[in-house]
């Protein structure tokens, strides 16, 4: 249930048609509801009640709107954060800096050191190296860092190889077999509380079976950890879990997450950390767009549209799939593909594509857009910056502005020696 629906034959957001935010804000444009958010917030909360103390840190990745993190922040969610931008934007959106933690296999030492002056609630250390300089670091200014070791599990997350992270070779994580040494090395310093592990084996998880070997694997850990004399209080079973984004896809859902989660963890008695994005976001938002020619194609029409791989990547980027439908749907049904302007065969939404027949100027959306969508935004082939707006009930404002292109010429420079 995601709260974008037909009403007198045209698509709205909660109690807003979206061709009233295309005629104020322009197109494209990302549009995400307020009720969805909550209602996804409040489902996965829910879903994991079973597990027991659990503590719930949004994905700031996955849709990092000033806005959007102020929605989930009054759901009582807390912060999954992999740069210092993402802790500025987390601390802005008003989460308590005890919510935020910090993933991510590239921090630098200025970062760890903004994330220790905002004192925020639990470091997941990648490496190492990593967990002695934020030991230095932490010590050096008479503060103890909580922590915990991100390991690799070693499974097969079977999703798309650019966002699985859980295998050997990826870059995430320490190696499950060589962690208890590390763990054993880390523990004992000087500004660092070593407290527990992390896992996120990836994105768009589309069975539980990877997740659950994973956790098992975890748990084994955890237990030779404990034999070793370690105290270990937390563990966070990361994000990942997928969405359909095809119309009658099923996917595992939060209750089932919860279930299997509860019974895998049954007796290790810690705190619990959860890094959900794409089952928070991906649902909340579509993609409006207007379509600006059909124009004759060899085997099917090209169907190009304002928004284009600039705005929307997934596409370009994973082969990713977004229903298509028309604002005004016709009820008559066309094969076509469906492209956006920007001057490259790579961005293409669509092929053979069965949708309602659109014509020049009609709006349409590209559903389960609120997940990394406008935060892949660049401005490839000099094009605006996509603006972002929310709806709840029937209000909306404009989240994020456009940011035009002579705006952003003109923080360029040409030297005087040219
Ligand atoms: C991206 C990421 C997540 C969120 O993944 P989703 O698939 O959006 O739930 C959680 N934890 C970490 C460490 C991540 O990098």
């Amino acid at each position: 249930m995601d709260h974008f629906h037909l009403k007198d034959g045209a698509l709205w957001c909660e109690d807003v048609p979206l061709e009233r935010i295309a005629e104020a804000v322009g197109t494209p444009v990302y549009v995400y509801s307020t009720a969805t958010l909550e209602r996804h917030a409040a489902v996965f909360r829910k879903g994991l009640a079973p597990v027991g103390d659990v503590h719930f840190a949004f994905a700031v990745k996955a849709n990092p709107n000033l806005a959007v993190l102020r929605v989930l922040a009054k759901a009582g969610y807390g912060a999954d954060i992999v740069s210092g931008g993402e802790l500025a934007r987390a601390l802005a959106a008003g989460m308590a800096p005890a919510d935020i933690v910090f993933s991510g296999v590239g921090k630098t030492r200025a970062e760890l050191v903004a994330a220790l002056d905002a004192g925020i609630g639990q470091f997941n250390i990648e490496l190492e190296e990593e967990g002695r300089v934020l030991a230095a670091l932490a010590a050096e200014r008479g503060q103890v860092a909580q922590a915990v070791l991100r390991v690799n599990p070693d499974v097969d997350a079977g999703t798309h190889a650019k966002i699985s992270t859980g295998k050997a070779e990826n870059k995430f994580g320490v190696g499950v077999d060589q962690a208890p040494a590390i763990f054993a090395r880390l523990a004992g310093l000087p500004g660092l509380n070593l407290r527990g592990v992390a896992i996120h084996i990836g994105s768009q998880l589309q069975t539980l079976e990877p997740l659950e070997a994973a956790y098992a694997r975890i748990g084994a850990l955890v237990d030779e950890l404990r034999g070793a004399g370690h105290a270990i209080t937390h563990v966070d079973l990361g994000g990942g879990l997928g969405v359909p984004y095809r119309a009658g896809d099923s996917y595992p859902s939060p209750a089932a997450l919860g279930e299997m989660m509860a019974r895998v963890t049954r007796d290790w008695n810690v705190t619990f950390m959860v890094e959900p994005g794409r089952v928070i976001a991906g649902n909340a938002g579509v993609l409006l767009t207007r379509v600006i020619w059909v124009k004759p194609g060899v085997l099917y029409p090209h169907v190009i549209v304002d928004a284009a791989m600039n705005d929307l990547a997934r596409p370009a980027l994973y082969d990713a799939w977004h229903d298509f439908a028309a604002v005004r749907p016709t009820g008559v049904n066309e094969t076509v593909n469906i492209a956006g302007p920007v001057c490259e065969s790579g961005d293409t939404f669509a092929t053979a594509r069965r949708i309602d027949r659109v014509a020049s100027g009609d709006l349409a959306v590209f559903r389960t857009a609120g997940a990394y969508g406008a935060t892949m935004a660049s401005t490839y082939n000099s094009r605006a910056l996509v603006p972002e707006v929310l709806v709840s009930g029937d209000r909306f404002a404009v989240v994020a502005d456009r940011i035009d292109p002579a705006t952003i010429l003109a923080a360029e420079r040409v030297p005087e020696w040219l």
